[in-house]
């Protein structure tokens, strides 16, 4: 089975070469990919992220962790470039891939450096079969052999995928369409995979299938991950360290093992608010330790 990582330094002498304001410049050897304090305001007036710094290491599995509107989905739009057809941009702060700075870049030349966010909704052609929503999506990078090389990987993974690959998609499972939302990604030849909330509306079992299929992608490719979840439960069983955002802001980064340790965190995002009131739920979280 090919590896991702060799797949892209084969797909970097086939194809378009990084655009120039990146050329000659030294790689960042720690980290894939760093945020610097960035904030992100929509619409010129809209603050949704302050200050938000975010390290994933190079082959690393990370987890951005919140409850809804914290600013997940937005942080990964800052790291894809997908912010503008939204009206949002970055007022401060930077994000930098391999130690570039991207910020100027468009989103397809994002992808080209080894960009690929996975956005939340599991979005597959649906009228087009898994096989052909993995050529599809082979057709932003390598060329035939690399297409060919990535579809065996990506069914190598997902063998759920090799046996439905010639249903039509929108006939597939939640978790089958999620599978192929990833499978997707991954025929872009890509260093960094970030996940907006892959296990929404799925069953845990599936949730756990996928995310330690991404883990093995993770491990054996060396692919790095930046997983956006509001599962805790599950997101911090395969990720190595996890960053907790709330009202725009990180308030917490540690290690997996630590957080699940944490009791706020276990308190909210690991099942022990059950049985409180909402009343008594609200009134913990304004006396949460990290916002006093
Ligand atoms: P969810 O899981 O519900 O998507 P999230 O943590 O991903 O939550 P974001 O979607 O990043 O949060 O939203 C962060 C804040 O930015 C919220 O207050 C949200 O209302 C606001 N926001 C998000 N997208 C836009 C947009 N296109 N225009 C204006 N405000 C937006």
């Amino acid at each position: 089975m090919p590896a991702i990582k060799d797949l892209a330094m084969h797909a970097t002498d086939q194809s378009t070469p990084p655009p120039a304001q990146m050329e000659n410049q030294a790689p960042d050897p720690a980290h894939v990919l760093s945020l610097n304090n960035v904030e992100v305001i929509y619409d010129h007036v809209s603050l949704a992220i302050k200050g938000v710094s975010i390290d994933v290491p190079q082959g690393g599995m990370v987890a951005l962790l919140g409850a809804n509107g914290a600013g997940k989905s937005t942080t990964l739009k800052s790291i894809s470039g997908l912010l503008r057809p939204e009206r949002g941009q970055i007022t401060r702060g930077e994000v930098r891939f391999l130690g570039q700075n991207i910020d100027a870049l468009a989103p397809q030349d994002r992808v080209k450096l080894g960009i690929v966010h996975v956005l939340e909704g599991r979005r597959v052609f649906e009228h087009l079969t898994p096989d052909e929503n993995l050529v599809a999506a082979s057709a932003v990078r390598g060329n035939r052999h690399d297409m060919l090389r990535n579809k065996d990987m990506v069914y190598t993974y997902f063998p759920r995928l090799h046996q439905r690959r010639t249903a039509q998609s929108g006939y597939l499972s939640g978790g089958e369409q999620q599978m192929l939302a990833i499978g997707r990604a991954l025929m872009t030849q890509p260093k960094l995979l970030m996940l907006d909330e892959p296990s929404l509306g799925l069953a845990p079992f599936l949730v756990a299938e996928i995310f330690d299929i991404v883990r093995r992608i993770n491990k054996e490719e060396g692919l790095s991950v930046l997983l956006v979840e509001q599962n805790a439960i599950a997101a911090l069983e395969v990720v190595s360290h996890g960053y907790l955002i709330e009202n725009g802001r990180v308030v917490m980064h540690d290690s997996a093992e630590a957080m699940k340790k944490n009791p706020d965190i276990q308190e909210f995002y690991l099942g022990g608010a059950e049985g409180r009131s909402f009343h008594d739920i609200k009134h913990y979280r304004r006396r949460k330790r990290w916002l006093t």
